[in-house]
């Protein structure tokens, strides 16, 4: 599908130690904490289900403390960064991040509660058009997101949520089928809401085409992006989504349950369609007059409840630091090169004896490659762990690993393989 190939990389441990030392971002490394193994650092592949953390959270959560502390009430006017504001530091790393304005994003809640808050606006049944479009292996939290709210507003399930399905013998969907599937059936469809990355395959969907299949037929698009964020660029924005949420502490290495984020467009800030408000969704110019009539801001904000749980933000600061540092495009660069790596090691050395379910066109995935490993695998928990491999393993068989360019090696991709090859050798013993 894409002029890009993978390269065949020498798959000798010397050639991984010669692309470290080439690799512009490998100083990056040195700013997170890595968990240790026998006196070195883990090889830590699952950056896709806790990042990393940072290691300037902990003096910056000490600031917050000891703010508190010294100024108690006080702190959210004159604490070094005011409580009061903080949450509007955010604007403009996230904006960047998910390709859209600074008015368009917010951090806030949780990924699930903000799908909910955002739902409650954008998904709005009527007796003809009132299904929802997922994935058929959406993340469970998403399917019971919709399904909830298709009993809230009195349907059922199975008549309102359409799962789509690979083709048979395929993994992952192809952008086509989706966009049939919305043209044949739009009539009827209200909201399109699928992963930008699925967590389980770490398949890359065309945002761009779908969005513009999904307008076309008159449905709102929303995207979860809890896999995309900060992994591949966006450009919300420009390709034109009603709505996106996402959690930040996969690849925003924002630490357990961070504090989420979402995206509103702009076309839809002075809405007139439903909305759960709070106060901290009220203009700020008249938050503090306790009115009770509530002024929405002109901005994804408006979308914003309750005041922001300030020490659960702080870390999203140190970490939003980095990706502005970096950038996304040459985080994409990497994260491009070292999929592509581990992908030809795995090819080199594994052969067919290792599936990849994670589409081969480097366009259609982020920086996660799904394995299926053949054979009697039961023993594969106990030996990644004994090399100090941290990578996500689910029964049956499938391995999902995250080479996060943001702080990976390619010697640690390179020892993985390693441990890979050990245990395709004993599956198949
Ligand atoms: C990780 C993930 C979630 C988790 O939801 P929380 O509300 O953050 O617990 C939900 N949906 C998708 C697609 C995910 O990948």
């Amino acid at each position: 599908m894409s002029a890009m190939t993978t390269e065949a990389h020498p798959i000798d441990e010397a050639h991984a130690s010669h692309l470290d030392e080439q690799d512009p971002l490998a100083q990056y490394r040195e700013q997170f904490h890595f968990p240790m193994k026998a006196g070195r650092p883990v090889v830590y592949l699952t950056g896709n289900s806790l990042g990393l953390q940072p290691k300037a959270v902990q003096e910056l959560v000490n600031q917050e403390l000891e703010d508190w502390a010294s100024l108690a009430v006080n702190a959210h006017f004159e604490g070094r960064d005011p409580w009061k504001d903080y949450h509007e530091q955010f604007r403009g790393p996230l904006s960047r991040l998910v390709g859209g304005l600074e008015s368009e994003v917010v951090a806030m809640n949780s990924l699930t509660v903000n799908l909910h808050l955002l739902m409650a606006t954008f998904y709005t049944p009527t007796d003809t058009r009132y299904k929802i479009v997922i994935e058929d292996n959406a993340f469970p939290s998403d399917s019971y997101a919709v399904g909830s709210q298709a009993e809230f507003h009195g349907r059922e399930i199975s008549d309102t949520v359409i799962r789509l399905k690979p083709r048979k013998g395929e993994y992952t969907l192809r952008t086509d089928d989706v966009c049939d599937l919305i043209r044949n059936e739009g009539d009827s469809i209200a909201l399109v809401m699928l992963g930008g990355v699925n967590y389980l395959t770490g398949q890359l969907m065309d945002m761009q085409t779908i969005t513009q299949a999904g307008r076309d037929a008159g449905c709102i698009v929303g995207w979860d992006l809890a896999h995309a964020m900060g992994n591949v660029p966006l450009k919300l924005h420009d390709w034109g989504a009603d709505f996106a949420a996402w959690c930040s502490y996969k690849y925003l290495n924002s630490g357990p349950g961070a504090v989420a984020g979402a995206f509103v467009h702009e076309r839809h800030h002075r809405t007139d369609r439903p909305r759960f408000a709070g106060w901290w969704g009220n203009d700020p110019k008249t938050r503090f007059r306790m009115g009770p009539d509530f002024f929405p801001e002109q901005s994804a904000d408006a979308w914003q409840l309750s005041n922001p749980p300030i020490l659960g933000m702080t870390p999203i600061k140190a970490s939003l630091a980095i990706f502005d540092e970096i950038g996304i495009d040459r985080l994409r660069e990497k994260s491009l090169r070292i999929t592509g790596y581990m992908e030809s090691l795995i090819h080199q050395r594994c052969g067919d004896r290792v599936r990849i379910l994670t589409p081969e066109d480097p366009a259609q995935r982020g920086s996660q490659l799904s394995l299926v490993v053949e054979g009697n695998v039961s023993g594969v928990r106990d030996l990644l762990e004994e090399r100090g491999v941290v990578a996500d393993f689910r029964e049956p068989n499938v391995i999902r690993a995250a080479p996060v360019p943001t702080y990976v090696s390619y010697h640690d991709v390179w020892r993985f393989v390693d441990v890979l090859a050990e245990l395709v050798e004993k599956a198949s013993a």
